[in-house]
């Protein structure tokens, strides 16, 4: 089964058709659980898929990489924006099967949605990670 791990309700981006950030009294800020209470929970599944998703979920990169080494599963997937994709090491980036950057379209589109800079900054990300995940620096 694919499990949704929601990292975090915070984005560090405000796009137009969004509005950011999931209110605290709608959804908790700061996760409530341990990763350790997350892989006895998991523990039911043995055909588990892992999908990191928020709000912006590189926002809690340190929870992303725990759960990566403790918590086995057949495939991760992240979904993300993109502008904090560096932040994820090259050990970790090599065990993500697929991440998934949003953009809505061309540059001119992109940042008109989601804020001046941001196709660039992303497809930047992509392609450092590209190489980090290839030359495992
Ligand atoms: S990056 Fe995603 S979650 Fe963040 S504001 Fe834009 S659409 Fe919403």
């Amino acid at each position: 089964m694919l499990w949704f791990v929601f990292t975090t309700p915070v984005c560090n981006l405000n796009c137009r058709y969004c509005g950011g950030t999931i209110p605290e009294e709608v959804m908790p800020h700061e996760i409530r659980y341990t990763v350790e209470e997350l892989r006895d929970f998991l523990k039911k599944d043995p055909e588990r898929d892992i999908a990191f998703y928020g709000g912006e979920p590189l926002l809690k990169t340190e929870f992303i990489e725990k759960v990566m080494e403790e918590i086995p599963a057949r495939h991760y997937f992240l979904q993300t924006n993109g502008i904090l994709l560096h932040l994820l090491r090259p050990s970790i980036l090599k065990r993500m099967d697929t991440i998934l950057i949003s953009l809505d379209g061309d540059e001119r589109l992109t940042d008109l949605h989601r804020g001046r800079g941001v196709y660039r900054s992303a497809l930047k990300n992509a392609e450092l990670i590209r190489k980090k995940a290839s030359r495992g620096i």
